[in-house]
């Protein structure tokens, strides 16, 4: 293909992505407006299935045993491309679109995590590419994976232990956020733990020897994690909650349970410390003459990142544009009002886009990864991806500078602000996948990077024996 049949090509799934904008705006706004919680996405999954269904895609829903989990599928021949679609709202965080604090119902869910514009941006790119794969610009398949249940500890993991990923020769995802850059770091591999004790019930101040406190194993087991913390990476996170201590004070508890998560940078260090926290949950059953039952609920990988996808992202966004309209930035700039002067945040960009990042409301300039060698201090569901296939990641600004996360000011950008950054998702993601399906070194190099990065390790689910995605644990 030569230079300009490239451009040509690029310039093709940019214009699909823009006649398709009303309409993709339209099911991002229904999305916002019908916040479903995680395993519970049945309209949100049902509205992306019904687009791909009528653009020609072949899905497949119930992967991994969640029924709001789908594959949908363009073309059957080599390479295969693929996409992900969060859909996925947070409990608790419904918020309007304004610059206030103020929900549409109190307690009701939000999409605190902009997985609206998640699943509709990754739909633009998907579109895009199976209209050229149609038009025979592109050979090769097109997939769009729908990922339920982010928030909730992790749906990607059981579509990954279903063999969802296993034909597929690269992956471009994206999330929002407030800036625009290629992700080039990692983050830790985690395991999840229930651990209930049961002892004898019996009066606290009456006949106390006839009891047996199940919670007294559970202040031991903490107590004795306290003393092990110490001794394990500085990399390492370990926290836990208690979820039953007991009931009443002049009873002595006869069940008890505490929730662990263990975090580290390397699964096995993960299973090394996981190993240590079993053995003292068994000494803290032992000193307190009560019975453990001990359940492991749920485990992900790290990210391994991909350099070779995240400089073909950082290249291609340089020639995606940002329609940002001037009431998107007009309330941009409102919600910016509403954050404070966001230096914390600010901090993280290098000069001299500091202080580009300092003036504006949205920060549309793309920039280069800002996570090289690092290993953050969060957990994902994309690390089991990564591990199977090659992986290239990256965030758009969909939210005013400094947004946190999971904040209102989040849920408040996602209804119509947030759908420059969306679109701008969509073209990065439909030109990454067109170079990979394009260009068979690029392939060939990401899946080289990948094998090194693997390191001769075997992905081996990390979910337990037969576990069940509707019982999934928070993280
Ligand atoms: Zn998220």
């Amino acid at each position: 293909m030569s230079r300009q049949e490239y451009e040509s090509l690029k310039q093709g799934l940019f214009e699909t992505i823009e006649a398709e904008r009303d309409r993709l705006k339209t099911v991002a706004r229904d999305i916002w407006e019908n916040p479903e919680v995680a395993l519970q996405e049945s309209a949100s999954s049902e509205r992306l299935q019904s687009i791909l269904r009528e653009e020609g895609f072949e899905v497949t829903t119930g992967v991994g045993g969640i029924e709001t989990a789908f594959i949908a599928r363009y073309g059957q021949e080599n390479p295969v491309v693929g996409t992900m679609g969060e859909f996925d709202a947070l409990p608790g965080m419904s918020q309007q679109a304004k610059a206030e604090r103020e929900p549409v119902e109190a307690g009701a869910p939000g999409h605190g995590c902009g997985h609206n514009l998640f699943g509709v941006g990754s739909l633009g790119a998907a579109i895009a590419v199976k209209d050229a794969i149609e038009r025979n610009e592109l050979s090769g398949s097109v997939v769009f994976f729908g990922t339920p249940a982010e928030e909730a500890g992790g749906g990607k993991v059981y579509m990954v232990r279903d063999g969802a990923f296993d034909d597929v020769d690269a992956v471009v995802s994206w999330h929002p956020g407030w800036y625009n850059a290629p992700g080039k770091g990692s983050c830790l591999a985690v395991d999840a733990f229930d651990f209930t004790f049961h002892g004898e019930t019996s009066h606290a101040a009456a006949s106390p020897e006839s009891g047996r406190s199940a919670l007294d194993a559970v202040q031991l087991l903490n107590t004795g994690v306290e003393y092990m913390r110490e001794h394990v990476s500085d990399a390492a996170r370990i926290h836990y909650v208690i979820q039953n201590g007991g009931s009443a004070a002049n009873v002595v508890p006869g069940e008890a349970s505490v929730e662990y998560l263990v975090r580290a940078p390397e699964r096995e260090e993960v299973e090394r410390i996981s190993e240590w926290v079993r053995d003292i949950a068994d000494a803290a059953a032992q000193m307190t003459r009560t019975d453990l039952n001990a359940t492991k609920t749920s485990g992900m990988y790290g990210v391994l990142p991909n350099h070779t996808i995240a400089d073909a992202i950082r290249e291609n966004m340089e020639h995606a544009d940002f329609p940002l309209d001037d009431e998107q930035a007009e309330f941009a700039a409102e919600l910016r009002e509403t954050l404070g002067d966001g230096e914390g945040a600010i901090q993280q960009i290098p000069e001299p886009n500091r202080d580009i990042a300092r003036e504006e409301a949205i920060f549309s300039q793309p920039i280069d990864a800002l996570d090289e060698g690092q290993t953050g201090s969060y957990s994902t569901d994309s690390g089991d991806v990564s591990w199977n296939v090659p992986l290239g990641r990256f965030r758009a600004a969909t939210w005013p500078v400094g947004t946190p996360a999971h904040s209102w000011q989040a849920v408040a950008a996602g209804e119509s602000l947030g759908t420059a950054g969306m679109e701008f998702a969509s073209k990065t993601i439909a030109a990454t996948l067109a170079d990979l399906l394009e260009d068979a070194e690029l392939r060939q190099q990401a899946r080289m990077e990948f094998e090194e990065r693997l390191a001769g390790h075997e992905y081996e689910s990390p979910l337990p024996e037969g576990a069940d995605p509707y019982e999934l644990v928070k993280r």
